[in-house]
């Protein structure tokens, strides 16, 4: 949509060196023109350790890409061991900020109580939570995809106001497209995108659902990309294998091309 300004966020998962992050940041930016980030917000999403040295590059050559972290704690503060809350990632210069990766749901039992929590945990530090969502093969094979998915919107935004709501972003990342090399057709990614603004229309209002950026995740490449973004309740695409490639990456930024 006009008014929606693309996303696309890289999600590094637990890949590169520090140094390797570093030179694949520059490296993207590089390659990347003004235009593209007037037509598209780039976000890179590295693993914590790397996000201060990247605040640095990106103030120092003033970088028109933006950073964000993969998780944070529910928590504000206190004895939570090994935890890292949204504060300390503010005071980073993050902008976004994963909520319930389908990875961390499945390898530490995230719910949607505690997503929903992250959610919040965000918003109170004016971070952008990328709520995640989307179904497993079993779910999709037994036809429940989209009931699946929309509960896992609802849960996340929870208690959610809509002043705080209309800035979250939403990613539907379907499990058994997520790095499987197997992505959706760009019609089952519309379906499932298209259903989620509906629902926050029923949550909300019209005018909040058409404000909220729905992307799309999973196996996402320079080649695919076009075809998924020419469907109208995409507004973006969330990286993951792909943003460890400069090149593709900038190719995923400059879809339009
Ligand atoms: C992801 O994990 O968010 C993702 C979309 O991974 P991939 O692009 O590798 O499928």
């Amino acid at each position: 949509s006009q008014q929606r300004k693309p996303l696309i966020a890289g999600n590094w998962k637990m890949n590169l060196t520090h140094f390797e992050g570093i030179a694949h940041v520059q490296k993207v930016a590089f390659g990347l023109k003004d235009a593209d980030y007037e037509a598209v917000d780039v976000a890179m999403l590295p693993p914590f350790t790397f996000i201060r040295s990247i605040q640095m590059l990106v103030d120092a050559d003033k970088l028109k890409l933006v950073y964000g972290a993969q998780d944070i704690s529910p928590h504000e503060k206190g004895a939570y061991t090994g935890e890292i809350s949204g504060a300390m990632l503010a005071k980073l210069g993050c902008a976004y900020v994963l909520a319930g990766h389908s990875e961390r749901r499945q390898y530490h039992n995230e719910d949607d109580a505690l997503v929903n929590a992250k959610v919040k945990a965000a918003l109170k530090e004016d971070l952008i939570p990328i709520l995640c969502v989307g179904e497993g093969l079993e779910v999709r094979k037994a036809g429940e995809h989209l009931s699946h998915t929309l509960a896992q919107v609802e849960g996340g935004l929870q208690k959610v106001p809509a002043d705080q709501a209309q800035r979250v972003v939403i990613a539907y990342e379907p499990v058994w497209a997520i790095g499987t090399g197997e992505v959706a057709t760009p019609e089952d990614a519309q379906e499932v995108c298209g259903a989620i603004r509906t629902r926050l229309a029923e949550l909300y209002s019209g005018d909040l659902a058409d404000q909220v950026r729905v992307l799309y995740g999973g196996s996402v490449k320079g080649d695919n990309i076009a075809g998924i973004m020419a469907k109208p309740d995409i507004d973006g695409a969330l990286v993951g294998g792909a943003s460890l490639d400069a090149g593709e990456f900038v190719k995923i930024c400059r879809y339009r091309e």
